[in-house]
């Protein structure tokens, strides 16, 4: 499959669909409280995505890593859960806890996808480095979002940060190409063994819209799976951190379309 190229108006669209993401995402992050479990998170997310006439992208999405469809709207991974999270009505937020929200959303025929990490009340000071890591490195990725630069130069700003911390990226899962549809090529890898393993490297063009979203843990590089059939943890049960946005590629230089309010 072909990587799509996106005009200016068309990335109008897809911002639109990104900040119905993000109003979303700020709301849910709000409601992340010790004793509120993931599902109820799920549901806010499902209703503020309503209220905006917007429609969750991974509601019944179907991977192709999968035979089922995910039955959530949220993915909500807490401490040692990397992505995917699937929310539980057993699952409790506690003090203390980090925890990746995820959400995509489909609006007018574009779609938005973000992800961020919200520490739950005091957390030790090894999860808020790890948040800070993988902040920064999702801003360095960004940076190397430039026509003539190559998705190993996104790779390859993770895992400077990465190193820089003491921290890594995990292997196997990464970005992708965004648009009209939630998941585009190409695939943006988190690793640098992973995009070795792909034997496929993209020139990045005027008019291409990526969700950059590394994924850094505080022990491994290497993930698993909790038994839930979608939540990916780390192999080591060591806390992990995630954040995504989406960034349109211009002569101008990268214009990132995921805009947090600060405040
Ligand atoms: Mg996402
Ligand atoms: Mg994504």
């Amino acid at each position: 499959m072909a990587v799509e190229l996106y005009s200016f108006k068309e990335i109008e669209k897809i911002k639109r669909a990104c900040d119905v993401v993000v109003d979303v995402l700020q709301a849910v992050a709000k409601a992340v409280k010790p004793g509120i479990s993931t599902y109820e998170l799920d549901l806010i997310a499902r209703e503020e995505t309503k209220k905006r006439g917007a429609k969750p992208a991974f509601l019944n999405y179907k991977p192709p890593f999968s035979d089922e469809r995910f039955p959530a709207s949220l993915c909500v991974s807490v401490n040692e859960a990397v992505v995917h999270g699937l929310p539980k009505k057993e699952q409790v937020i506690k003090e203390g806890d980090i925890v990746s929200l995820d959400f995509g959303a489909y609006l007018d025929g574009y779609a938005g996808d973000s992800a961020i990490t919200v520490a739950v009340g005091e957390v030790s000071r090894e999860k808020r480095m790890l948040m800070e890591a993988t902040s920064e490195a999702l801003r360095e990725a960004v940076k190397a979002c430039v026509p003539g630069n190559w998705v190993s130069d996104i790779v390859d700003a993770i895992y400077k940060v990465a190193k820089k911390y003491g921290v890594y990226p995990l292997k196997n899962l990464g970005g992708h190409g965004i648009g009209r549809k939630v998941h585009e090529e190409p695939f943006v890898p988190n690793h640098p063994a992973t995009l070795a393993q792909e034997k496929k490297d993209y020139k990045l063009r005027q008019g291409m819209v990526l969700a950059i979203e590394p994924m850094l843990s505080l022990g491994t590089e290497e993930i698993a799976h909790n038994g839930d059939r979608w939540t990916v943890i780390t192999a080591d049960g060591s806390p992990a951190a995630h954040y995504e946005y989406v960034v349109a590629i211009t002569k101008q230089g990268p214009i990132v379309l995921t805009e947090y309010k600060h405040g």
